[in-house]
């Protein structure tokens, strides 16, 4: 593959890691079952999500969204009153206030009620979360569930610093936001963004990098450590987007972006959860089938640019359906996650070991040729032969077979590579089981699957 191609395929990696990043935090803030709005107090609407868009729409007398006090005149007239006598500098103006719509004729199918809330988040910005409670309120559900949202919304939101920065990254003003999640004062201003990263974790051009990604593609995100004023730390996501009106904001000091800086320290625990449940084997702990393929595709990859082997060994159990006929499936079970922990004992850091299949486990290693891969092959093997699982009062003693194979460059990719391991695989139940065969191209055509020309059918 020419370094081109590669380079647009770790670009496209790249992409599609930031694409997912961003998705969970549309999936957040824009994808929410909500609608959200920021406005001047003055009730200029500044931005929207798509859902707050939706539901105001068909409140629009002239088709035009621009001020949220307007175009909820009709239904909810007191807003603008309650806004105006709100003397706090920040917090809740009103909470799930219900609209009565009465929009729509009579088979359409738009809201007939909204909650809304209104917050005042400091001297100049306000947020609205607006809420489709038709149904709920039609089945005297309710508003817990809603509730239970909006809270979850809110407290995103006091978690959030809106920092706005001027062209060049530098942090254009303060809040109170800043202040809440950082710690950082008024002296923070005039400062690059980067003060919120640990030292050396950003270079001067990391930092411009991330604005023209956000001038780019409209948004640019990440996540990771960031630090407080007192030099604490602290799991965050940072999301940074151009500033709609930005072409007329090119000098210092002007605000051009806007840097939502979240502390997701208490998320970071459930997204490692999903991130296992994604990536690994519930009966084992070992990577699954989906990350074992993933892994591989990255380093086969890799392997083609700078040219080094990459090994692959294939493990079936043998006569698996006997051990689960003799002990029951959890006897099985129990073998499996023997085997298991022999199998993440025996593998170095770097290699991936993954559960593919019911009794089925592959290990890739990278860097590594044929005939170390079979040398540790074999060790596993003879651990195996040699071990004894204890389950409900008897004791299971099982082999495995192991085919190994390895690719020089990564050409012909995981399918490939994992087709030939699973020849030599096959190899070695004809030849007899507990047994390691290495694959040698006079197997290439064979089968790979044990029931076609196995000689040794149980
Ligand atoms: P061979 O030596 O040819 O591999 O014989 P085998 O009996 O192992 O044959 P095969 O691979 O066809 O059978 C695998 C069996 O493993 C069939 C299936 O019931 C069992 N199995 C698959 N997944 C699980 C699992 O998660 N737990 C248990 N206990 N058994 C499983
Ligand atoms: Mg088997
Ligand atoms: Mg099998």
């Amino acid at each position: 593959m020419s370094g081109q191609a590669h380079d647009h395929q770790v670009l496209a990696g790249e992409v599609a890691q930031l694409r997912a990043d961003y998705e969970a935090l549309i999936q957040f803030l824009y994808l929410a079952p909500v609608g959200l709005v920021q406005a001047e107090t003055d009730g200029s609407i500044v931005m929207m999500n798509p859902i707050s868009a939706q539901l105001l729409m068909p409140l629009s007398r002239d088709g035009g969204l621009d001020n949220l006090f307007t175009a909820l005149d009709g239904v909810a007239p007191d807003l603008r009153y309650l806004c105006d006598q709100y003397t706090r500098p920040s917090g809740k103006i009103c909470d799930g206030l219900h609209v009565h719509l009465n929009a729509g004729g009579a088979g359409k199918k738009v809201p007939q009620i909204l909650s809304v809330t209104l917050l005042k988040l400091d001297a100049t910005r306000l947020m609205a979360v607006i809420d489709d409670v038709t149904m709920q309120v039609r089945r005297e559900r309710q508003l817990r569930q809603s509730d239970a949202w909006l809270n979850a919304i809110l407290t995103g939101i006091t978690d959030y610093a809106l920092v706005g920065l001027d062209a060049r990254g530098a942090i254009a003003e303060w809040n109170p936001s800043i202040g809440r999640v950082t710690g950082f004062g008024e002296g923070a201003v005039g400062q690059p963004y980067s003060i919120f990263y640990p030292p050396d974790a950003m270079t001067p051009e990391h930092l411009h990098d991330r604005l023209r990604d956000a001038d780019r593609d409209g948004w640019s995100m990440d996540e990771g450590k960031r630090m407080r004023a007192d030099g604490s730390a602290f799991w965050g996501s940072a999301m940074i987007a151009p500033l709609p009106d930005r072409e007329a904001a090119d000098h210092a000091g002007v605000p051009a972006y806007c840097l939502i800086l979240r502390d997701i320290t208490d998320k970071r625990g459930a997204i490692e959860r999903r991130r296992r449940e994604a990536f690994g084997d519930h009966l084992t702990g070992l990577a699954n089938r989906r990350a074992f393929f993933e892994a591989a595709e990255q380093e086969l990859v890799r392997s083609r640019t700078a040219p080094r082997p990459t090994a692959l060994i294939a493990l079936d159990a043998d006569h698996f359906k006997a051990i689960n006929d003799r002990h029951g499936h959890p006897g099985g079970d129990a073998v499996l996650q023997h085997l298991a922990g022999i199998l993440a004992e025996t593998f170095r850091e770097v290699d991936v070991v993954a559960r593919i299949g019911g009794e089925e486990f592959a290990v890739l290693l990278p860097s590594t040729d044929l005939a170390r891969a079979a040398v540790v092959a074999e060790r596993l093997r003879a651990i195996v032969a040699s071990g004894v699982v204890h389950f409900d009062g008897s004791r299971i003693r099982y082999t495995v077979s192991a085919g190994v194979a390895c690719l020089l460059d990564g050409e012909g990719g995981t399918d490939l590579l994992l087709k030939r391991a699973d020849q030599a695989l096959y190899a070695a139940k004809r030849a007899g089981r507990n047994r390691v065969e290495r694959w040698r191209p006079e197997l290439a055509g064979t089968s790979t699957h044990p029931a076609d020309g196995g000689s040794d059918a149980a």
